[in-house]
């Protein structure tokens, strides 16, 4: 079966794309690209395997829908690579609920069923199901997959999804699901090349990106994430709070009248590290700032990081090693070294050297748990996926 299997990551203002050829060696990549603010001035940009620069811009005024978007990088895949047939495209959905533990192959049933999810994350999932219905009218016989953020998490007991409100709301699905589930998955697949004695035992993953969480995972299975219910929960984000107390909503209701699209804009797209320093959500920014409020909101995510990283080893009865990824934990040699100065009760103690010259295993040769940074790749786990379910 030679061709390729295209990847799409569909959010709400902007469509990733990544093809890779199938070949005997298994997959290789061919092109990654994506299409940012579809709605206002889109831009298109692209990189083919040889490293070369593809990219296109719509005149001033021009705003595409997502259904345009997608047009637009399938005819773009069809003009470079015309001899390779299109085997499968897998696509990243961020909820699959109680149901899906697994990825699926996608049919007018399945696409009904997963819109049924679409209350629990209504940010990115109407997204993620439009790219699929589309292809799915334009092309009924291209084979389709659906890839869950939170299909790896599915293997948290059951005390650990719960929240402690009456018990028929987590019958009905009010629960703790986590979220980055094909980051995290990636990286366990990694794992028992670099470590397999973590890899069998007790790890916790910090996925650091502009959305942020950490799981632990005992023998590479997921047993409690700092998300919950929604991807809002845990760590604070770029510009995601994090895990408050659910009173604050209150008094901001009560005492602000702030209504529930007033409080998700607030909580969503106003808060985390933009929200905390007035400055930036990018990391990168609030490191090279003189700020007050960089440095507070930088301040406030290490300690949080520190909270989580305790409650999670508690959640797993101790620690053999930590991961960090996603773009934050892969780069930020002063963000992972302040994260392990504060871990050092835990046993940890980071080689400086090999942190600063980016790992992957960065912890000194006598520490109790190990450091490793792990580049993530979400992209070739939905495609491994894709692949699996179209040889069935
Ligand atoms: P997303 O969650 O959108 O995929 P990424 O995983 O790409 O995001 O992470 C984006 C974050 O990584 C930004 O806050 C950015 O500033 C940060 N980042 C990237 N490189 C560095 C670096 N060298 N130092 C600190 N932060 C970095």
């Amino acid at each position: 079966m030679v061709g390729v299997i295209a990847v799409i990551n569909a959010g709400s203002s902007s469509l990733k794309f990544c093809v890779y050829f199938h070949r005997a060696r298994g997959l290789e990549p061919a092109l990654r690209g994506q299409i940012e603010s579809i709605h206002t001035e889109p831009r298109f940009k692209a990189r083919d395997a040889a490293g070369a620069e593809h990219g296109k811009t719509w005149p001033e005024g021009t705003a595409l829908s997502h259904e345009g978007a997608l047009h637009h990088v399938v005819d773009f895949v069809r003009a470079q690579l015309p001899d390779e047939p299109l085997l499968a495209v897998g696509h990243r959905v961020v909820h699959g609920g109680m149901e899906f533990a697994a990825p699926v192959r996608i049919d007018a049933n399945v696409l009904a069923r997963l819109e049924a999810f679409i209350p629990l994350a209504p940010l990115h999932q109407p997204h993620n199901l439009a790219a699929i219905r589309s292809l799915l009218a334009a092309r009924p016989d291209l084979p389709q997959v659906a890839c869950f953020d939170t299909a790896f998490h599915r293997s948290i007991p059951e005390i650990a999804q719960m929240f402690a409100l009456p018990h028929a709301l987590h019958v009905e699905g009010v629960r703790r699901f986590g979220f980055h589930g094909l980051s995290y998955e990636y990286i366990a697949s990694r794992l028992p090349l670099f470590d397999p004695v973590a890899a069998a035992g007790r790890t916790v993953v910090l996925h650091l990106g502009n959305g942020a969480s950490m799981c632990a995972m005992h023998a590479g299975r997921s047993v409690a994430s700092t998300m919950g219910f929604t991807a809002v929960d845990g760590l604070p984000m770029g510009t995601r709070c994090g895990s408050i107390d659910p009173g604050v909503i209150l008094y901001l209701m009560d005492e602000r009248g702030m209504d529930a699209r007033a409080i998700e804009k607030m909580i969503y797209n106003e808060s985390g590290l933009l929200g905390v320093s007035g400055v930036s959500s990018d990391m990168r920014t609030l490191l090279a700032s003189a700020e007050p409020g960089a440095k507070r909101a930088v301040d406030l995510y290490v300690y949080r990081i520190g909270r989580e990283l305790g409650s999670l080893t508690a959640a797993l009865g101790g620690l053999d090693a930590i991961v960090f990824t996603g773009g934050i934990g892969e780069n930020s040699a002063v963000i992972r070294e302040r994260v392990c100065r504060n871990a050092g009760w835990l046993g940890v103690d980071l080689d400086p050297e090999a942190n600063d010259a980016g790992g992957p295993c960065i912890s000194a040769a006598g520490s109790r748990a190990r450091v490793w940074t792990v580049p993530t790749d979400e992209e070739r786990m939905i495609a491994r996926h894709t692949l699996s379910a179209l040889e069935g």
